[in-house]
């Protein structure tokens, strides 16, 4: 069948593949403990839930503003500047079908052609996809456990060209965790001031999952810097702090064009999200935030047993997530190494071996740029974090 060559162009992303995967071999009868989630474990907080309910039977049933509605728009710049302390106007911000959305909207407005667009490595798998969707050219910098999975201004100001539209990064990182301070920021953005034509989408969908909150670190935008604050596009969404992942909930905040292009190119694919968690999401954003910091506290709980469980791995090499819900430890140490006839040669094989072998599902660290590490999900309770780290050890050694 003769389908457009655009799709040969970009992946399927490999996390929902392995989530894929996992289903079907539990179907088949199989107990897979799934360590490869990207998403809470928990439910959607009450209170968000009432709003929901009430706004289907208000009937709020009808197309909404592409952008989304004034109200919502409004209480994104009331949250903007509660927890981050940014100025923006309703007219700033544009609402999507997810952050996922947002990301597409915002890589389509501005990346066409050949386009350089600049992410560090590991990122989140859509970054790259999108961009080889919107015909842009991906340019990666690497960065290693050692510089706790972060550039510096020197290795961005080397990876620049005049080519260059596009700068992508998430803080914190899925999948690292990797959290930058103000400081770290900063000196990119002092980076960014040398390129005027350069702009760079922050992605903080992770904001409040952070551990370095402990620290008096805190979640830092890198749309504080008032010299490119007008080049930021800051992306959040209501999946990852709120539970909220099937709502479908994003946002951006940016620059009038940036926002105008983004409502224009929405207004041909969706004409804007669903109603009824537009009205859901008002009352998330406006209300105390005491269900996510209840999250958050078993989040913390979870990472701290891991880091337990972790030093039972001597041969894996691992950096301290500071923020959202995984670990991605370096497995290089198992390439070469064999169970039976199988022969594990990289991440993506020894993913495999842990899920039709241990039945544990994790992520390749190849979907992530990173073909040395694998991504184990604490997003899920403690009972299955314990059994899966069992599985996890019990494959391991098995291994020769
Ligand atoms: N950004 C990052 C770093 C993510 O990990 C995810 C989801 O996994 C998203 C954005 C997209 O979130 P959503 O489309 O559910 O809002």
């Amino acid at each position: 069948m003769q389908l457009s060559s655009l799709l040969t162009k970009f992946n399927e992303p490999e996390t929902i593949k392995m989530a894929k995967l996992g289903r079907e071999l539990r179907a088949s009868g199989i107990d897979v403990v799934d360590l490869s989630l990207g998403e809470p474990d928990f439910n959607t907080p009450d209170h968000i839930k009432e709003a929901a309910k009430k706004a289907i039977d208000e009937n709020w049933s009808h197309y909404t503003p592409v952008p989304g509605y004034l109200e919502l728009r409004e209480a994104v710049c009331r949250k903007l500047k509660r927890d981050n302390n940014l100025e923006y106007t309703p007219q700033q911000i544009v609402v999507s079908t997810g952050a996922k959305q947002s990301l597409a909207n915002t890589v389509l407005s501005i990346v066409y052609d050949d386009d350089e667009v600049i992410i560090p490595t590991p990122y989140w798998v859509t970054y790259s996809e999108i961009v080889r969707l919107a015909r842009g050219k991906v340019v990666f910098i690497r960065t290693t456990p050692d510089a706790g999975f972060k550039i510096t201004p020197e290795q961005l100001e080397a990876a620049i060209t005049p080519k260059t539209r596009l700068f992508i990064f998430s803080s914190p990182c899925n999948p690292t965790g990797a959290v930058y301070t103000k400081t770290e920021l900063e000196g990119l953005a002092k980076v960014f001031e040398k390129y005027p034509d350069l702009f760079i989408l922050s992605d903080e969908i992770y904001e409040y999952i952070n551990y370095a909150n402990d620290n008096g670190g805190g979640h830092q935008s890198i749309a504080q810097f008032d010299s490119i604050k007008n080049r930021v596009i800051v992306l959040n969404g209501l999946s990852k702090g709120f539970a909220m992942t099937g709502w479908r909930l994003g946002y951006i905040a940016a620059n009038i064009d940036i926002a105008k292009a983004c409502e224009k190119i929405q207004g041909q694919f969706t004409s804007g999200t669903n109603s009824i968690a537009q009205r859901a999401a008002i009352t998330a954003l406006d209300s105390p935030l005491s269900a996510t910091d209840e999250m958050v506290k078993q989040f913390k709980k979870r990472k701290a047993r891991v880091l337990q469980l972790l030093t039972e791995f001597p041969d894996l090499k691992y950096t301290e997530p500071d923020g959202a819900f995984y670990i991605f430890p370096e497995v290089k140490k198992y390439f070469g190494k064999k169970s039976g006839n199988e022969t594990i040669n990289n991440a993506s094989d020894l993913c495999m071996y842990l899920l039709n072998v241990a039945h544990v599902s994790t992520v390749t660290g190849d979907a992530f740029g990173n073909p040395d590490c694998i991504r184990i999900s604490f997003a899920n309770n403690m009972e299955n974090i314990e059994e899966g780290f069992i599985r996890i050890k019990r494959g391991l050694d098995q291994l020769k």
